[in-house]
């Protein structure tokens, strides 16, 4: 994971850099923002910047462009793209699965956990975690053996990298008794050791962690949204078509819900939420209640004229709640073409009969 994946990102990024460049990394940072933010990411390509061997730097003129970056390339760089490399360590919620039931722990899980990860690219969410993990109604916590396994690991000497990491994912999942434990680490540094910890609940950590943590905010920007807004909104305006002949041409619809199941999962539900700005943002800009842009300003004229005038008070309610349960269908991995053209069918009518 390189820097550049979060080019938005590139105020905090830029001042990492430079506290990194002057070896000021405080050994335990807190960092925090909702899942949108990319906190995870940036923390596995920090880790990575750190620990490469061909830092590249930038001559820029300009304010808004990343200073430096790993290289991507040296063999320090190909292991973390991999998560393999052997002085970086993870630790995350984790509970029993159907393989291991009992004495579960991180380590265990570690290899569900990369695959997880890389399939993500980096943009990690607790319910897609267990839902991954197929653990039903159960919920994760970090444990005492995973803080064990921390000490035990920190009691190697880093095999091949300037620094050893410890990236601990949702540490308000900490339990009770694993708590001390870490504590207890976080106020004894280890040498050329850093631990990264992140939340997305940081109201929810507890204040003698938050004392030992570097806090680092990560503003909520995704980046991964933005570069996909054209093509979404092109597949916005095609399926909506579609959506208005619901009455006579279910063949049509079925050919753009193929085209949407072809997203994955991940993108299904980027495109899900795009979705729901754009009714959202259409609502409001008809509404006059705000300045901003319309959303659909890049539309056909005919389209974005007309569209607007289909979402009224009456249906707007049931639009979202459509269209949120279709997020959590998908994210539960409901069948994706059932749930777009069981969506399509319903926004369909909702759409005609406003
Ligand atoms: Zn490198």
């Amino acid at each position: 994971m390189q820097f550049s994946h979060f080019f938005e990102q590139y105020d905090l990024i830029n001042s990492l850099i430079k506290i990194a460049d002057q070896g000021r990394v405080s050994h335990a940072q807190l960092f925090y923002g909702d899942e949108s933010s990319g906190a995870f990411a940036i923390c596995l390509a920090y880790a990575q910047y750190l620990n490469c061997t061909n830092k590249q730097r930038f001559e820029s003129n300009t304010k808004e462009s990343l200073l430096a970056d790993s290289c991507g390339e040296c063999p320090s760089c190909k292991k973390y793209s991999k998560l393999i490399h052997p002085d970086l360590h993870f630790i995350f919620p984790n509970t029993t699965t159907k393989k291991i039931d009992s004495k579960n722990s991180s380590i265990l899980l570690m290899n569900e956990f990369r695959d997880f990860i890389l399939k993500s690219d980096g943009y990690v969410k607790l319910d897609d975690w267990y839902s991954y993990l197929d653990i039903g109604n159960k919920q994760g916590q970090i444990n005492v053996r995973d803080a064990n396994d921390i000490i035990a690991a920190l009691n190697v000497k880093s095999y091949e990298s300037e620094f050893k990491i410890m990236i601990i994912w949702a540490v308000d999942k900490l339990n009770y008794d694993a708590a001390p434990k870490l504590l207890k680490i976080l106020e004894e540094p280890y040498e050329k050791t850093l631990f990264f910890l992140i939340t997305q609940d940081r109201e929810n950590i507890l204040p003698t962690i938050l004392s030992r943590t570097q806090l680092i905010k990560v503003p909520n920007k995704s980046s991964k949204y933005k570069e996909k807004e054209l093509p979404y909104l092109n597949l916005f305006v095609e399926w909506m078509r579609n959506c208005f002949q619901v009455n006579s041409k279910i063949s049509e619809i079925m050919k753009v819900v193929e085209d949407i199941s072809k997203l994955g999962r991940e993108e299904e539900k980027q495109f899900l939420n795009f979705t729901l700005d754009v009714f959202q943002k259409c609502f409001i800009v008809k509404m006059g209640l705000t300045i901003e842009a319309n959303p659909l300003e890049n539309c056909e004229q005919k389209f974005r004229d007309n569209f607007p005038n289909f979402i009224t008070e009456k249906n707007i309610e049931k639009i979202y709640k459509e269209i949120e349960g279709a997020i959590l269908h998908v994210e539960r991995n409901g069948n994706a073409k059932i749930v777009f053209l069981d969506l399509s069918i319903k926004l369909g009518f909702l759409l005609i009969n406003k």
